[in-house]
């Protein structure tokens, strides 16, 4: 998991949201809207504790609030999110209520809603009197992809600061920082599009090597070194790590190609690609990539 410092240098506006946080001065209501994937929960979780930290700088990750976040057992964290598909408004007054007993430890309270756009328009207008009227010493962190499905009402209430995706070498320093292999690292950085829930979870993947190994084969046959028949049959249960093969692929051709061979290798990778997101089935696109050679020589 990416940690507090890590999210600095990802934007100014979430900059001055983590200096507000780390010095104890947070808003009492914000949302953070991003893509899927860009640590939108993470971030919320560590403001959450930054509230909670007991230390002059927080979070400190030593002290018992910090200690307690961190293995899920601090209650002044009341962490809501979707049951299903969405957020009903059993689950915002089960939250109210947790709110209205006295705060353990007398400590500030904070409420992290993940995916808060899933919050159906009735759990809405339920959490709405509590973000208008916030008692002392509670903050709202909320969390979503669309914006737009929350009300007018809401989005009025709360901070919002956007995360964007992160840039390359950021994850690249994020994974690294976290013990991980260079060349694995790098490998997860490029399936990941800026995205360091999945860099992480591609980092963790012991399929990686073997995405190696596939996008490998096909630079040879791209090459006219390997065979296309047995690299199709292995390529057919790979659709869902098609766009990670086609970035390796285009990453190892410059360095195998002649400058002859990597232009129209490199279109044969665009053009499955391409075929890709007009819905052409997941084979005949790698096939593209791997017997088109074949007829370019059987034609010519
Ligand atoms: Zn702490």
């Amino acid at each position: 998991m990416p940690s507090f410092s890590d999210f600095y240098g990802l934007s100014s506006s979430i900059d001055s949201l983590l200096d507000a946080f780390s010095t104890h001065t947070p808003p009492h209501a914000l949302l953070i809207v991003g893509n899927e994937g860009v640590g939108k929960c993470t971030l919320a979780k560590l403001l959450c504790q930054a509230v909670l930290c007991k230390a002059l700088h927080a979070p400190c990750n030593k002290c018992g609030p910090c200690l307690r976040v961190l293995t899920g057992q601090n209650r002044n964290l009341i962490h809501v999110s979707p049951s299903g598909a969405s957020i009903r408004i059993d689950a915002i007054r089960d939250m109210l209520d947790i709110l209205g007993l006295y705060s353990i430890e007398n400590s500030d309270r904070t409420v992290l809603i993940e995916n808060a756009d899933r919050m159906t328009p009735q759990a809405q207008n339920a959490l709405l009197k509590s973000l208008e009227e916030p008692s002392p010493g509670t903050y709202f962190v909320l969390t979503a992809e669309r914006r737009t499905a929350l009300l007018p009402t809401i989005l009025s209430r709360a901070a919002l600061y956007y995360l964007p995706p992160w840039p390359n070498d950021k994850l690249l320093q994020t994974l690294l920082a976290g013990d991980a292999q260079s060349n694995e690292a790098q490998a997860a950085i490029k399936g990941a599009g800026g995205s360091i829930g999945k860099a992480m979870a591609l980092l963790n993947n012991p399929e990686i090597a073997r995405l190696h190994q596939l996008s490998d084969q096909a630079v040879q046959v791209l090459l006219s070194n390997g065979d296309p028949v047995s690299l199709s049959q292995e390529m057919r249960n790979e659709r869902e790590n098609a766009q990670l093969l086609f970035t390796l692929i285009e990453e190892k051709l410059p360095k195998q190609a002649n400058l002859k061979q990597l232009g129209s290798a490199l279109e044969k990778v665009a053009r499955a690609r391409e075929l890709m997101q007009s819905n052409v089935s997941w084979q005949s696109a790698i096939d593209t990539i791997l017997f088109s050679l074949l007829e370019d020589i059987s034609l010519g």
